[in-house]
């Protein structure tokens, strides 16, 4: 029997819960996800008093729900990033990408954090020859930039990486690795309290108002029946914003549902024969598919775009049964034993956004690219929080942008859905030229 909840979540510790709310902080953190704990934990070590609330059981969020795929990605070209803010910004864009990774790594590894973190590696397959061109003339750009460990994969070579038919060559990040997400929320989480911040779930924060025009005066932060007096506040729910915290954040946060499957035990030989190396695999195809075996290596874990909009995992699972097996026909039939769903945050630049409005401050908008790039962007928000006027990152420069019509209620994703149908057909029809 397919399960309908993560399979990260299985067998996993409770989380400690602090106690008694005080009335007052240096800094209320909105959001316990990679984001929110992240800055906790750098406030926290700097002697600052944070407290952090989620409106769930801490955990809820995409940050235990994703597909523990830890990259350095994002969803822009140098080219598309040097058209919309030119080549300096372009530059630094990658080159925090790139940080990005190494600092979330670091993290994990200075703090001993056990979340089963692999430098395994990821492919990017190409889905036609096209692709196989761009991604190698974008490589070089990104290689005059900064450094970085990639190599193209010959066509004629892919069978050493991986045992389908569907692809015109790929990509290797030989630097990018996979993590058990709900084991590295729960490490950072545990981090957190140790630093002496206090994290509090099941605490909707309702309200965040200004004291006065000066922010210098402050917020007071209202959950249910308590309010809490604070210097600062940062928001860090992403794909979770919903108008009634913020109106200004969920008209530039768009809400888009990802879905993942884990098959059935089907043993560490013929996983390996699938994929061999153990890595992950994104694909360039517009239907955004990524699998990777899980960190038993027993199973395969694959997530798609189902739907633009969100549909529940039941109504999801024979669609992406069926995305498995036309990767991997052997694998038709194979038992499901868990399906979920989780909401990322899309911005509409694509790119992720440390910003300020009415001294409030916010990090989100990692486009489904947030396992390192969430850690690190909580840690800038924190840097930023410590030392104002200071610019800590180029994500500052990337701000959020709104669209007419859009108040925060995604009304347009069902017919995104059926776009994206048509596209991919369109997908296929273009990638069967080829055969
Ligand atoms: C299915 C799926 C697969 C993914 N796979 C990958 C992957 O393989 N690799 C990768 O890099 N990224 C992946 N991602 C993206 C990644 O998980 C996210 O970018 C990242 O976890 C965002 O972390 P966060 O802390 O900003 O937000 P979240 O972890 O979503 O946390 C936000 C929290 O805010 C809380 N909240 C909302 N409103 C309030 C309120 N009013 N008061 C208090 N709390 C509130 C929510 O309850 C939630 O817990 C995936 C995402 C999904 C959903």
């Amino acid at each position: 029997m397919t399960k309908f909840s993560p399979y990260w979540w299985e067998d996993q510790p409770k989380y400690s819960e602090s106690n008694g709310i005080p009335v007052k902080a240096d800094v209320v953190i909105v959001g316990a996800g990679f984001t929110g704990l992240s800055a906790a934990i750098t406030l926290a070590k700097s002697e600052l008093s944070v407290i952090v609330f989620d409106s769930e059981e801490i955990g809820f969020g995409a940050s235990t729900r994703n597909g523990g795929m830890l990259g350095s990605g994002h969803k822009v070209s140098p080219q598309q990033a040097d058209k919309k803010y030119g080549l300096d910004i372009a530059r630094k864009i990658h080159k925090e990408a790139n940080a990005s990774l190494t600092f979330t790594t670091n993290l994990i590894k200075d703090n001993n954090i056990d979340c089963d973190l692999q430098i395994c590696g990821r492919l990017r397959t190409s889905w036609v020859p096209q692709d196989q061109v761009s991604m190698s003339e974008n490589l070089n750009k990104l290689k005059a930039i900064d450094h970085f460990n990639s190599k193209m994969i010959d066509p004629n070579l892919m069978s050493e990486s991986i045992k389908t038919h569907l692809y015109f060559g790929g990509q290797y990040y030989q630097d990018h690795g996979s993590v058990q997400p709900r084991k590295f929320h729960y490490g950072l989480h545990q981090l957190a309290i140790d630093s002496g911040a206090k994290v509090f779930g099941n605490k909707p924060v309702k309200k965040v108002t200004r004291l006065s025009t000066d922010e210098k005066d402050g917020f007071i932060v209202s959950i249910s029946n308590k309010t809490i007096n604070c210097k600062n506040v940062l928001i860090a729910t992403n794909g979770y914003t919903r108008p009634t915290l913020s109106k200004y954040l969920s008209r530039r946060i768009l809400p888009v549902p990802s879905y993942i499957i884990t098959t059935d035990e089907i043993g560490i030989e013929r996983v390996n024969a699938l994929i061999p190396g153990g890595h992950c695999i994104v694909e360039t195809r517009k239907r955004y598919c990524y699998y990777r075996p899980t960190p038993c290596g027993k199973r395969i874990m694959i997530g798609t775009r189902a739907a633009m909009h969100s549909i529940s995992a039941e109504k999801a699972l024979p669609i992406l049964q069926k995305t498995l097996s036309e990767i991997f026909p052997e694998l038709d039939g194979v038992k499901v034993s868990h399906c979920w769903t989780g909401f990322t945050g899309f911005s509409f630049s694509m790119l992720p956004n440390l910003g300020s409005h009415n001294g409030i401050y916010s990090a989100m908008g990692y486009c489904g690219n947030g396992v390192a790039m969430a850690p690190y962007l909580g840690h800038m928000a924190a840097l930023k929080i410590l030392e104002p006027d200071k610019k800590v990152t180029v994500f500052e420069d990337t701000s959020l942008q709104s669209r007419p019509y859009y108040f925060g209620k995604p009304w347009f994703l069902p017919i995104a859905s059926v776009y994206f149908k048509v596209y991919d057909k369109f997908d296929n029809y273009r990638r069967n030229k080829y055969l």
